[in-house]
This record gives C-alpha cells, sequence and structure tokens, in this order.
C-alpha cells in the first residue's frame, strides 16, 4: 500500500491493546485507532478478585498508549460496514465513523446468559467490572448463611465459589453444574482442586441442568427448585453480534472465522483476535483464553505489518501451556499441558502455584510496555504446537 494506511482496532482488552500496539511498532507509515468503552483497562483475568470486593490496580489506556501514535476513542463500536469500510461507534459526545484499511476485531465474549431464561435477568456475571462490582455490593451486603450459587464448574466457575467462599465465611457457596469440575486437568490435579474446594466449605452438585434462574433461586431440569440468595453464571460464552449483522461469517457463538493468517474468512482486510475470533489449528478451535489470544494479537500485527509492507502474511500456530486456576488468594493449581490441552503429568500447587498465577495474570501489562519497545513475535508468547512432545500435529 502506499500513503498512509488506517488500521482500526476494536476493542481494547488483552489482545486489541497488544494488538494496536504491535501494529503501531512494527509498521512504517501507519493511523492506528483504538476503540474501547472504557478509559480504564479491564482485566477480565482478575474479574473474580474485583467481585470479592479486592482493590485492583487503575491502569488507563491512555497511559498504556503514551509514546505510540495510537488515537485512543472512547466508545462502543456499533456497527460495521464492511463493504465501505466504516466502523461506527458511538461515544459519550455523540456517533463517529472511522474510516479503515485494516480492521483489528478483538472485541472479546461475554457468558451466555441468554442460553436459560431468566439468567439475564436474575444472575450475576463476571462480564464487566461493572457486573463484577454488582456482585460484589450484594456480597458485602450478604446476612450471616446466605445461601450462594455458582452455575457452571469450569474454570472460572472454580475461581469464582473458591474467592467467594474464601472471602466471605457467612456465605455458603454451592457450584452447581451438569459436570465435574475441571474435568480437563489430570487426575491428580483435579483431587488437589477438590479437596480446596472442600477444605474451603464449598458444595459441589453435578449432573444437574439448570433450566430457568428465578429472583429467589433457580430451577434445575427435573423441576427441583434450588432456593439462593444470589446466583452467578460463568457457563456458555457469546460474542456480540457485531460481526454477524455487518454479513461478516461467524460461527454459531459469534465469532468470526479466520483462515490460517488469521484474517476473516469472508473479508480479509479484518482480522480477528482472542475470543472474538474462532481460530482452527490440528486439534481443533482455540477456545477463548489469554494464553491463545495474547499470541494472537502478536502474530495479528505481525501479519498486519507484512500485508502494509508489501510482504507476505505467515499462518499462526500454536499450542496450549498450561491450564492455571485460583483457589482463593491462599491456594492455587497449574496443571501442565500438551499443545492440544490434554493434561500432562506435571502440575504444581499451593504457594508456587499461587505465584504463577500471579505471573500469569499480571503479564499482559508488562508485555504490553516490552511491545512499546521491541516486536515481539507470537512465537516467543506462545508455546508453539511443533513440539516434538506435543500430541497434535499442526499444520
Ligand atoms: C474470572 C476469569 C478468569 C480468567 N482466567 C484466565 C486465565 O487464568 N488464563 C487465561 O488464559 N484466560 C483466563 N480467562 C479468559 C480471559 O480473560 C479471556 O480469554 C481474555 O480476556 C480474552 O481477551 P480479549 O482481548 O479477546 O477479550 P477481553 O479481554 O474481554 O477484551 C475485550 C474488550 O473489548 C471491549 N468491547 C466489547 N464490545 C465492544 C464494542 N462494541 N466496541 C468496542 N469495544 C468493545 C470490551 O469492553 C473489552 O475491553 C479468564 C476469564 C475470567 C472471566
Amino acid at each position: 500500500m502506499t500513503g498512509t494506511s488506517k488500521v482500526v482496532v476494536i476493542g481494547g482488552g488483552y489482545t486489541g491493546m497488544l494488538a494496536a500496539i504491535g501494529v503501531a511498532q512494527r509498521a512504517k507509515r501507519v493511523q492506528v485507532v483504538l476503540v474501547n468503552p472504557l478509559e480504564r483497562f479491564t482485566e477480565r483475568l482478575r474479574m473474580h478478585q474485583l467481585a470479592t470486593g479486592q482493590h485492583l490496580a487503575d491502569h488507563r489506556i491512555p497511559d498504556l498508549l503514551t509514546g505510540t501514535g495510537i488515537g485512543f476513542v472512547q466508545g462502543s463500536a456499533t456497527g460495521i460496514d464492511a463493504d465501505a469500510h466504516i466502523v461506527a461507534v458511538s461515544t459519550t459526545d455523540g456517533r463517529a465513523s472511522l474510516g479503515y484499511d485494516i480492521l483489528v476485531y478483538a472485541i472479546g465474549s461475554t457468558t451466555d446468559t441468554g442460553a436459560v431464561p431468566g439468567a439475564a435477568e436474575h444472575a450475576f456475571t463476571l462480564n464487566s467490572p461493572h457486573s463484577a462490582q454488582r456482585l460484589a455490593d450484594h456480597l458485602t451486603a450478604a446476612r450471616d448463611r446466605t445461601e450462594f450459587l455458582v452455575c457452571g464448574a469450569g474454570l472460572t466457575g472454580i475461581e469464582a465459589a473458591t474467592e467467594i467462599a474464601e472471602s466471605h465465611r457467612n456465605i455458603r457457596v454451592t457450584l452447581l453444574s451438569r459436570d465435574e469440575p475441571a474435568t480437563m486437568m489430570g487426575a491428580k490435579a483435579r483431587a488437589y482442586l477438590m479437596a480446596a474446594l472442600d477444605r474451603l466449605g464449598v458444595s459441589v452438585r453435578t449432573g444437574v441442568s439448570v433450566a430457568k434462574v428465578l429472583p429467589d433461586g433457580v430451577e434445575l431440569a427435573s423441576s427441583e427448585f434450588v432456593a439462593a440468595d444470589g446466583c452467578l453464571w460463568t457457563t456458555g460464552v457469546r460474542v456480540a453480534p457485531l460481526a454477524t449483522k455487518a454479513g461478516i461469517t461467524t460461527d454459531e457463538y459469534g465469532r468470526i472465522i479466520t483462515d490460517a493468517t488469521l484474517r476473516s474468512m469472508s473479508h480479509p482486510e479484518i482480522y480477528a483476535v482472542g475470543d472474538a475470533a474462532a481460530i482452527s489449528q490440528a486439534y481443533g478451535v482455540i477456545h477463548g483464553t489469554c494464553q491463545s489470544g495474547i499470541p494472537s494479537a502478536a502474530h495479528a500485527a505481525g501479519n498486519i505489518a507484512r500485508q502494509l509492507h508489501g510482504g507476505l502474511v505467515k499462518p499462526f500456530r500454536f499450542g496450549y501451556f498450561h491450564q492455571p486456576v485460583s483457589l482463593g488468594r491462599k491456594d492455587a493449581v497449574i496443571q501442565f499441558t500438551y499443545a492440544d490441552d490434554t493434561p500432562r503429568r506435571w502440575f504444581i500447587t499451593g504457594r508456587a502455584a499461587i505465584l504463577y498465577k500471579e505471573i500469569v495474570s499480571s503479564s499482559p501489562i508488562t508485555t504490553f510496555r516490552l511491545s512499546k519497545r521491541m516486536a515481539i513475535s507470537s512465537r516467543v508468547l506462545a508455546s508453539t504446537g511443533g513440539r516434538r512432545n506435543s500430541r497434535a500435529t499442526l499444520p
């Protein structure tokens, strides 16, 4: 391309921030604009901490972008005209239209509260700092022997249940789930995790399906009513239908389906990264984690720079490395994995795992700062799946 190219990044979470900084660092003659609803950076990895009244560092996006030349627009993208290459944005001052040569779609995902009647109205979520703060206020106001349900025993449900049980001893926490907790882990790491749930007094009820969320409890598929003073919804995932409405090819969760180089299959001038992208590897479609999202953002930035400089874009290769789970503030378990996310024999617990998990949670901010000074490749940020000891064969 000749002249100055415009790159618009929608979503200033972990992946949008890194993609924007990466493009600004690597590409010449480029104008990068980042759009995000909040000026304060949301540390999604710490939403369960916020929900239990913990104080989080106040990272401001404009401060994190200082020195990069990236323009920051505080607002929400409300529409994409994929033919005219224009993003409509709703800002506090009104409406704006941003033209682009290349668009990076990084709007993340939310818990799917639409899957069960009443969940959107009555359940708490960890979808945003606002919703986490609402839960924190509810828990702080709880009386003695309050019953609280955490629906979903995936890693977010486990982290939330243990955090609540540890910090609010007056609350009786029950983890409700169809499946056993942390089925993706190896047997020993799982046993450790189950013992931690037991030690913290979290009741675990599995083999149940929530059919309805009500103001005073939930109704199970068996018609049984489980009374509670509050319920946190952590199951299912969906991406806002921005891309789907614009006619961009998405999957059933609303994620943009990408080719191997992270460009939209239907609109190659759009890159999709993180939770909002459906990225295929030999072992299947990558599921939304920061672990995979950060390398996808670094890779997209590299490809955008290559594309703008007339070079060849490269395929993205990613292999999982770990499943880090906090169990309150005083314990954690880290299951190490093969590239396809199946568990290896190794895992760590206790103090080493707490430290490890803290490094995982704080590393994105460090990565943003480093990326302003040097181009960090996705290979440095990821366990690439080409290792000899990985089970999956990657393309
Ligand atoms: C409690 C919890 C713990 C977790 N722990 C781990 C962990 O230990 N390890 C791990 O790898 N993953 C973990 N995850 C998952 C991880 O947080 C996500 O995979 C990660 O946040 C994805 O990054 P992202 O940039 O795609 O999305 P996000 O970080 O969610 O960022 C998306 C951004 O886009 C913005 N946005 C949304 N819509 C619009 C719009 N229309 N216009 C403009 N901006 C928009 C949002 O406001 C947000 O700032 C955890 C998640 C939770 C909830």
